[in-house]
């Protein structure tokens, strides 16, 4: 129903002219830049083990569906900047006319290539990472430039003077960081606001099983990252919001063949403790009694209204797909972001932090500065 139109040869793609009519749009930080609520990540299903056929239909799905927002690193595959590749090749042969409807973002800061220049926070690793990473995407410039995880052996004032340069050469429009904590985000957004290029936006993990955003992580105590990103008008936007996809019904009954969890990948069997399982079940009964699958409930959960004034919001949660049908099925949460109290008080019951955070240790790798 939601799906653009391709004509006989199935090459000419015309996008659903209905696609801005069901997606919420939201200001990120303090910036002007507006990302659809629901964002497409390409960290899986997006590298040379799913067919490109596939990858299409779940890209052009998304578009038709009002996802303008397309997230990417310059290490998503497998292998490293395959998923930059397939989006580019989906840019040359379908989107070329839309590139203005897009927000194309990517990142450098894990491993990107050997040696010590292809990890980290230098210059001389952001620059050339977004080159490469503009060359697989075939544009002239990428929307938004992530550095993609604290570096403890760079100066912060390097790494964003990089970001600046990067967004003074045209090659970004906005710059934003990724696991910083609240503190190191709090430096970084000072340094960029006095270099007039200010941090639009943070991109944490962040779902009902973890929480660590909502906590005063700070080394005082008292702020947590939600405050810090809210108090300094950087835009969050929550990264594996379904905890990559415990929080479905993937696990109800078993671990499936083609799941995340059998591929060995970044799901490891550990996350699938009996005690994280239980919390699942139990979150998955509350979902059913608000009408939402517990992927929807999720979803709905991390975009929901936050703070006194609504600051704390979340703009954004980048989610996974390996198929259509979960896309279609994910967008449906955006019918129903409200919650009760009760709900509310009903899921901070259930829900622990699970150990699944395993961005952890790159945000503990550099608290300050
Ligand atoms: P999610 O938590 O959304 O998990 C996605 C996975 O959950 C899917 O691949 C699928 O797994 C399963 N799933 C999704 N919807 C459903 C559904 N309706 N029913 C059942 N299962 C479902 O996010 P990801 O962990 O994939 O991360 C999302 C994006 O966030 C990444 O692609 C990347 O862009 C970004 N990211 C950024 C990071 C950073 O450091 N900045 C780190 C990690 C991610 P299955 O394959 O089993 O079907």
């Amino acid at each position: 129903m939601h799906n653009g139109h391709m004509d006989e040869n199935n090459s000419q793609y015309q996008p659903h002219p209905q696609r801005y009519e069901s997606m919420q749009y939201r200001r990120l930080g303090n910036s002007g830049l507006q990302v659809s609520a629901i964002a497409l990540g390409m960290w899986h299903n997006f590298g040379h083990d799913k067919p490109f056929a596939d990858q299409r239909a779940i890209v052009l799905g998304a578009f038709d569906r009002g996802i303008t927002h397309f997230d990417l690193a310059n290490n998503y595959g497998p292998p490293s900047g395959s998923a930059e590749t397939a989006f580019g090749m989906l840019l040359d042969s379908d989107l070329h006319a839309y590139r203005d409807e897009l927000v194309i973002a990517t990142k450098a800061g894990w491993r990107g290539w050997d040696g010590p220049y292809g990890f980290g926070g230098s210059r001389k690793y952001l620059m050339a990472s977004l080159d490469r990473s503009l060359q697989r995407l075939g544009v002239d410039y990428v929307d938004i430039f992530y550095h993609h995880r604290p570096d403890p052996d760079t100066p912060l004032e390097e790494t964003m003077g990089a970001l600046r340069d990067i967004v003074a050469s045209g090659k970004a429009l906005y710059a934003g960081v990724s696991s910083y904590s609240p503190e190191l985000l709090r430096q970084a957004a000072e340094i960029m606001d006095d270099e007039g290029c200010p941090l639009v936006c943070h991109q944490p993990s962040y779902s009902m099983l973890n929480r660590w955003v909502e906590e005063p992580t700070d080394t005082d105590g008292t702020e947590s990252l939600l405050e810090a990103a809210a108090d300094t008008g950087v835009g969050i936007i929550a990264f594996s919001p379904l905890a990559q996809g415990l929080l479905t019904d993937r696990y109800l009954h078993g671990v499936p063949e083609d799941s995340r969890a059998a591929a060995g990948k970044s799901l490891a069997s550990s996350m699938l403790s009996e005690s994280n399982l239980e919390m699942v079940r139990r979150l998955n009964d509350i979902a059913q009694e608000r009408g939402q699958t517990l992927a929807q409930m999720a979803l709905s959960w991390v975009l929901r209204r936050q703070g006194e004034f609504g600051e704390q919001t979340v703009a954004s949660a980048v989610i996974g797909a390996s198929s259509l049908a979960q896309l279609d099925q994910n967008i449906g949460a955006l019918e129903q972001v409200e919650f009760s109290a009760q709900e509310l008080a009903a899921i901070d019951d259930i829900a622990r932090d699970a150990g699944i955070n395993i961005w952890a240790a790159a945000t503990r790798s550099k608290l300050s500065e």
